[in-house]
């Protein structure tokens, strides 16, 4: 095991090692040496041939610039020199900041979009610090949970700015979900989307909740409950609806499916689901939620705990009603 001690320590010294262009260029030259072979072991790059792709002359001085990224980020064998698994992230890094450069869309169309919630066109995309809001110009939106609730807001959530790259605004509002999804299903997994280090999960409940006017004035959404998931390893914390994650539990997956809803690909018209969906705080200390899903006339029931785990409660459809009756 690795324990944390020392770890400032050892940062700091790799952090040092990188400031520096010499030694940034070594390992653009390395990363752009792309794999064109399905083995998983990198070929290493000989000395001569590192050197000569660098842009020094001195031979001694490019040797000693070598020498401080073998370790963290470079590793050496008797054949030459491969990245390690920082000196990969580094290059991704870099690559991905010199393509996108900090980029900032204020207000773009979405041309061809229909809002999930009025139907009409008139969706904008805004960028800023690594989130992508989409809003309606026509209609209240559905305030999401934080980061950035406003009015006619209809999806929000982080992305790289590298998703910019190759899509127009309509593309990215096809994707984003898709992201968001590809995050939401490794978090449920276990695994934090950064690092891979275990996730602990908490139900959390807003303390102060009334969403009688649309969106709670304390937590800023319609729903008092989120969850909470904080990496044992780096730190990361990411905030989920609860909603959101039931759509994956075992009887509202099946539920949904059946009424052409597919929470493994779903679409933005998809996020109309929570407009229909209600909650209610059945237990505070320790918590407990139900919420029912409703689609086309039939709705399920189903209950939360503590625990994160997840009951069915009720289910009714409108044929079997018809039936019975
Ligand atoms: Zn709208
Ligand atoms: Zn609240
Ligand atoms: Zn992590």
């Amino acid at each position: 095991m690795v324990g944390p001690e020392d770890n400032g320590t050892r940062a700091g010294e790799a952090f040092t090692a990188l400031a520096n262009e010499h030694r940034v260029r070594i390992i653009e030259i390395l990363w752009n040496r792309r794999s064109t072979t399905p083995d998983p072991s990198p070929t290493p790059m000989p000395f001569s041939d590192l050197f000569e792709a660098s842009d020094l002359d001195d031979k001694g001085q490019f040797n000693y610039h070598l020498g401080k990224l073998v370790g963290p980020f470079l590793a050496r064998s008797v054949d030459g020199y491969t990245l390690t698994y920082a000196g990969k992230t580094i290059a991704r890094a870099v690559q991905a900041g010199s393509v996108t450069d900090d980029p900032y869309v204020e207000a773009e169309p979405v041309e061809d979009r229909a809002c999930p919630y009025c139907g009409e066109q008139g969706i904008t995309m805004g960028y800023q610090d690594g989130i992508v809001l989409f809003s309606c110009t026509n209609c209240e939106g559905m305030a999401p949970e934080s980061p950035m609730a406003q009015p006619g807001a209809i999806q929000a959530g982080s992305i790289p700015a590298s998703a910019l790259i190759d899509r127009d605004p309509a593309e990215l509002y096809d994707d984003a979900i898709l992201w968001g999804n590809h995050v939401y299903m490794t978090l449920l997994h276990g695994f934090c989307p950064a690092c891979a280090g275990a996730i602990d999960e908490e139900l959390v409940l807003c303390d102060d909740h009334d969403a009688s006017a649309g969106a709670c004035a304390s937590c800023g959404d319609r729903f008092a409950s989120r969850v909470r998931y904080e990496c044992r390893v780096c730190g990361t914390v990411e905030w989920g609806t609860l909603w959101g994650r039931l759509a994956y539990s075992e009887p509202v997956f099946g539920f949904l499916y059946a009424h052409g809803v597919n929470p493994l690909r779903p679409g933005a018209e998809d996020l109309a689901l929570s407009r229909d969906l209600t909650e209610e705080v059945t237990a505070v200390d320790p918590p407990a939620v139900e919420y029912e899903f409703a689609v086309g006339g039939d709705t399920l029931r189903v209950r939360v705990d503590e625990m994160l785990s997840v009951s069915t409660v009720g289910q009714s459809s409108e044929s079997s009603e018809k039936s019975g009756a």
